[in-house]
């Protein structure tokens, strides 16, 4: 999908007009995202292998000259936030609207050049922001870094603050941890900025740059489908954290600033330096991302279209290790994955955080009905909800929709 869905542009700017009766200046929009492999490897300053889908959250957005933002979200029609910009500092509000008001704190840090906060009240007007999404929120696809990046485009040129991608991204990701408080990488907001028709976005994550790879599925005759187990993880929950831990306790038993910089040698030569477990959590880090890196080797050859297999094996692994090493699935992952392969599917992982979510199935597309209806079949027979299916194809990062120009 290369445009914006217009009947969201449409239904984004009439709700502006009836919130705040005129206009917007104009509409922005990003879009969601699922991470095609690279699995826990961000925070260890790895890489990862995103693509935004076409799924998109858009803001219809104007300046105000009275110093006030006011944000409202049509997915939360009962209430219109307000918070005057010298207040909208982490901790000023709580649930949702901690999204655009973060984001509206981060980059007035920017524009203001300064750590604290405080809007130059010469540099930026108040703004009215409406919210609209097709983005289905906690289903793994990003909805916070699609509002998020949705909104920091709209501030960006409304502002001029003049930021880059990378810096409104990371502007973004600033905005997710301290105001809203969600310990993040910045995988979600670079994938939504960066996205593109028919490619994935390969990031590494020390360095944050990112270059794309070639992912036309559509040439290729390939379908990549979603299965949305409905089993929910909150970052808050042990797991991650002591995953996290883990990684963090092997790098330094092994002298390496961060796992990306570990490699299998090293760990042989470690030895009963490290625990059984802990051994296990730094292999899955050290071998995702080299799978990472053997994906976009693949890709860039033409694999997609030569050799689907190839990149399907690779996911496939990529499960395995998040099984067995990580072990971050759960039984309906692991029956998703393996049912989609058992129905002929190239490859098939979870993908995100882990502890439930989605399973991520690379199918040729002449198949993707049967191998949904496998799917579905399998979860019914094991007494589980029945997965969402959908099929999510690459897209077009963060742009302006309409006005301005
Ligand atoms: P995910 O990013 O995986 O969808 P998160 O918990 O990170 O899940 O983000 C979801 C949260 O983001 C929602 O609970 C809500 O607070 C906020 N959010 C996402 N989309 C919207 C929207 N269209 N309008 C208002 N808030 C939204
Ligand atoms: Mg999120």
């Amino acid at each position: 999908m290369t445009v914006t869905d217009e009947s969201l542009v449409t239904a984004v700017t009439r709700r502006f007009s009836s919130a705040f009766g005129a206009a917007p200046a104009g509409v922005w929009s990003a879009p969601g995202r699922v991470n095609l492999i690279g699995e826990h490897t961000d925070y260890n300053e790895g890489f990862v292998l995103p693509f935004a889908i076409g799924a998109r959250t858009a803001v219809a957005a104007a300046r105000r000259d009275d110093g006030v933002l006011r944000v409202s979200s049509a997915q939360y029609p009962d209430e219109i936030v307000t918070v005057p910009l010298s207040g909208a500092v982490p901790g000023a509000v709580s649930g949702w609207a901690a999204y655009p008001v973060g984001v509206a704190w981060a980059l007035g840090v920017r524009a203001r050049g300064q750590g604290n906060g405080l809007p130059g009240p010469d540099q930026r007007s108040g703004i009215s922001l409406c919210i609209d999404s097709r983005v289905p929120e906690g289903a793994g696809l990003s909805s916070s870094a699609a509002l998020e990046c949705a909104v920091a485009s709209a501030l960006n040129d409304l502002w001029g603050t003049g930021a880059g991608r990378t810096e409104l991204a990371r502007a973004c990701q600033r905005a997710e941890n301290e105001a809203v408080g969600a310990p993040t990488g910045i995988m979600d907001q670079y994938a939504s900025l960066f996205g593109e028709d028919g490619g994935a976005v390969f990031l590494d994550c020390r360095t944050v740059t990112g270059e794309s790879v070639p992912l036309d599925l559509a040439g290729a005759g390939l379908t990549i489908l979603l299965a949305d187990t409905g089993e929910r993880h909150v970052n808050s929950d042990g797991g991650y954290a002591s995953r996290r831990a883990s990684c963090e306790r092997a790098a330094r038993a092994l002298g390496v600033p961060a796992l990306r910089d570990a490699t299998l040698a090293g760990l042989d030569r470690a030895g009963t330096a490290l625990d059984d477990e802990t051994l296990r959590r730094a292999r899955h880090i050290i071998t995702e991302n080299e799978r990472v890196t053997e994906t976009v080797r693949a890709l860039r050859a033409g694999a997609l279209a030569g050799d689907p297999g190839e990149v399907g094996r690779l996911l496939t692994a990529s499960h395995a290790s998040m099984r067995d090493d990580f072990e971050i699935t759960t039984p309906a992952l692991d029956l998703a994955a393996a049912t989609a392969i058992g129905a002929g599917a190239f490859g098939a992982r979870m993908t995100g955080g882990g502890f439930g979510g989605s399973v991520l199935v690379l199918v040729d597309s002449r198949r993707s009905e049967t191998v949904g209806d496998a799917i579905t079949g399998a979860f019914a027979k094991a007494g589980l909800t029945v997965p969402t299916l959908r099929s999510v194809t690459p897209s077009r990062g963060a742009r302006r929709d309409a006005g301005m120009s």
